[in-house]
């Protein structure tokens, strides 16, 4: 994929339309290099009906930041079937209701900047120039933001920016490759979910850290809420970060 960028405002009008009805039809869920955070991950396998360790060993392969050490999970794409997504079908993606964040936005793509002073975070959207995609220059009379409304992509968005304040903070505290024990429990806690919830529940992890009750109470009804304790764990863990008792 061609990843020329335009940068766009909420209020431009978005000449794009993806129907079923275009020539490309699922190209776009081919020749992937597609990152996977973990809120897609926890969306995903969920939808499978599978835990998260047998979703990551299934689907996904899994390298090393060179610079940071930190781990990168990807779909594994099936080289005998053009490198294609692995629910991509003939007739869509197999995983609609619980697809990851960046299909979501295709043909745009989000970025953030989170102010210093406040914290308040700023969106910035992009349009991505994909040539080979049959939905630019078709009218839809709909705005960026509507695009982005429909989607259903707020909640990935936010649990996305938390996880970007945790990278955030591992490159300011940790600078440098993380490796062994820190970047097992890393692993564990943003992509390993299932296992995650087995040490805090069976094993006591939790004992460690000062979490306040509620927090737990919310962790074992919710994966959501599981998943942003296992954001506070690594901060306290990893980086040493006071905890928020109620994430
Ligand atoms: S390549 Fe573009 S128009 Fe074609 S199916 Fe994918 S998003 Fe839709
Ligand atoms: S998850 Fe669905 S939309 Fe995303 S690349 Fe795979 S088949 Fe395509």
């Amino acid at each position: 994929m061609n990843d020329e960028m335009t940068a766009v405002s909420p209020e431009d009008e978005l000449t794009f339309d993806c129907s079923p009805a275009n020539s490309c039809f699922n190209d776009c869920c081919r020749d992937l290099n597609q990152f996977l955070t973990p809120y897609d991950i926890l969306r995903l396998k969920n939808n499978l009906e599978i835990n998260s360790s047998d979703f990551l060993r299934k689907y996904t392969s899994m390298h090393k930041g060179p610079e940071t050490g930190l781990p990168v999970i990807c779909f594994k794409p099936d080289p005998a079937a053009g490198y294609a997504c692995p629910f991509v079908t003939e007739n869509g993606c197999s995983v609609y209701a619980d697809r990851p964040g960046s299909c979501r936005l295709f043909p745009l793509a989000r970025a953030i900047s989170r102010s210093r002073e406040t914290g308040k975070i700023t969106e910035h959207y992009a349009l991505i120039h994909d040539p080979g995609c049959k939905g630019f220059g078709k009218t839809s009379g709909r705005r960026v933001r509507d695009w982005i409304d429909s989607q259903d992509v707020r909640i990935y968005n936010e649990m996305n920016d938390r996880m970007m304040e945790i990278i955030t903070l591992k490159n300011t505290i940790m600078p440098g490759k993380l490796e062994g024990p820190p970047a097992e429990a890393f692993y564990l806690a943003c992509y390993d979910l299932d296992s995650f919830r087995k040490e805090v529940f069976e094993n006591g992890l939790m004992k460690e850290i000062p979490s306040g009750r509620q927090a737990l109470e919310k962790a074992g009804e919710s994966e959501t809420e599981l998943l942003k304790l296992g954001f506070e764990w690594i901060k306290y863990h990893l980086f040493g970060t006071k905890v928020n008792p109620t994430p």
